[in-house]
């Protein structure tokens, strides 16, 4: 008996990166997949591919979180397709980095919008169907206390999605709904390649601060995750758990 088993899960941006690491890992656990993606349809249909070719279920959905209407729509594809829901993983994040000269209204609400307003609104559609012991984890960063100039505004959005975290972690507390978050230290992946962090001196400051002494990897961060969905986390809720190699 695996500790996930006859869960399901949604894992919102699983089609690669951190995201990808989490939707196989909660599946080698024993719970069905929705992997869900905004744009890259052959990265969600790979780890699809990869989950029931070992055995388990999974399903690819596309949803822009952001948009109320496809995060309400993703939730219900999980619900349609496996009866049930007892994980939500808000991993969908975007990062861009500007210093205080070149943030702009678009930077600002680009950001906000997917890692603020989508964890929103994918949660608020998961609460109608979340039950006893449901688990939702939500993935930070620990830029949030690392204070990396030029971060502001990404910074900005892993702060308020810890405070939103707490007050629902107390808000649905008494529908046995758990709410824990996980924050990592610096992750290579698709993401952190396309923004440039891979390889740059941003990344060689990130690995010196670190006190385990290199650079994260997703299956890093996915074992927290399953662990933090698993009843073993049942007695945890409102936690941020730093992820990162030792750096704060
Ligand atoms: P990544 O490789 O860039 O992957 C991002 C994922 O988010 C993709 O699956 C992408 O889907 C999805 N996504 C983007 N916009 C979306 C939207 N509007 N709706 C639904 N999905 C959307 O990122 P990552 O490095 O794995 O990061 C994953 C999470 O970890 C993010 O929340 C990030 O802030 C956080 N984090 C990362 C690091 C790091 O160093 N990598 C450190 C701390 C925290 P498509 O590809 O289909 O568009």
């Amino acid at each position: 008996m695996s500790k996930l088993d006859g869960k399901v899960a949604v894992v919102t941006g699983a089609s690669k990166g951190i995201g990808a690491a989490i939707a196989k890992n909660l599946a080698q656990h024993g719970a069905a997949i929705v992997v869900n993606y905004a744009s890259s349809r052959a990265g969600a249909d790979a780890v699809v591919e990869a989950i029931t070719s070992a055995g388990g279920k999974a399903i690819a959905v596309k949803a822009d979180v952001s948009k109320a209407e496809e995060a309400q729509g993703l939730i219900e594809a999980a619900v349609n397709q496996f009866g049930r829901l007892d994980v939500l993983v808000n991993n969908s994040g975007i990062y861009e980095f500007a210093t205080i000269e070149d943030v702009t209204e678009e930077h600002y609400r680009r950001l906000f919008d997917v890692n603020v307003l989508g964890v929103l609104l994918t949660t608020q559609a998961a609460v109608k169907h979340l039950g006893e012991n449901g688990s939702i984890v939500n993935i930070s960063s620990a830029i949030t206390h690392v204070h990396t100039p030029a971060a502001g505004v990404y910074a900005g959005t892993k702060g308020a999605l810890n405070a939103i975290s707490g007050v629902l972690a107390n808000e649905l507390a008494p529908r046995k709904i758990r709410v824990n978050v996980v924050s990592p230290g610096f992750v290579v992946t698709e993401g952190t390649h396309t923004a440039g962090v891979v390889g740059s001196d941003m990344e060689a400051g990130f690995i010196a601060q670190t006190p385990l002494g290199r650079a994260g990897q997703p299956d890093d961060i996915a074992g927290v995750v399953a662990f933090l969905a698993s009843d073993d986390a049942r007695w945890l809720t409102g936690e941020v758990i730093t992820a990162s190699g030792g750096i704060r």
